[in-house]
Parts: C-alpha cells; sequence; structure tokens
C-alpha cells in the first residue's frame, strides 16, 4: 500500500516537473521570435534621410517622423533582405 503512494507520488512528481519544463521551453521559444518580429515590422528607416523610427499605426506607409516623406514597406524589407 506505502510502496503504490510512493511511486505514484515520483509519477506525479515527474509528470508535473515535465511539463512544467516544456511549458517554460515553450512560452520561452515563443516569446523570444515573436518580439522581435513585431519590433522588427514596426521599425521603418526613411529613404530620404535615413532615420530610424517606429511607427506601429501603419503596415503600408508612414510618414518619417524628422523630414515628413513618406516610405513603403517594401524598401525596409529590401534592406532586410540584402543584410541577410
Ligand atoms: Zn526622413
Amino acid at each position: 500500500m506505502l510502496k503504490i503512494e510512493f511511486s505514484a507520488a515520483i509519477a506525479w512528481y515527474l509528470i508535473l516537473t515535465t511539463c512544467l519544463v516544456l511549458l517554460v521551453l515553450v512560452f520561452e521559444n515563443r516569446k523570444g521570435p515573436k518580439q522581435f518580429s513585431s519590433e522588427k515590422s514596426f521599425l521603418w528607416q526613411c529613404s530620404i534621410c535615413t532615420y530610424v523610427y517606429i511607427d506601429s499605426r501603419h503596415a503600408n506607409i508612414s510618414q518619417c517622423s524628422r523630414c515628413g516623406s513618406y516610405n513603403k514597406k517594401e524598401e525596409v524589407e529590401k534592406g532586410g533582405s540584402a543584410y541577410a
């Protein structure tokens, strides 16, 4: 009787610990790339004055906060692909 409870306790301990470690690993993996990609999509570089700024309100066209010129998203992605 005591032996069964002891093994059950060990089994539960192992199951809970494994689930906890897996949850932490999955959460850390999800958290890292997601933050990076969202920050990258909000990052704009002006094609006129090369000023880098953050604009999370617009998706395709954004206005430079320094010189006021409009920038398309494609130009930022070109720079990213050239870097990679
Ligand atoms: Zn500018």
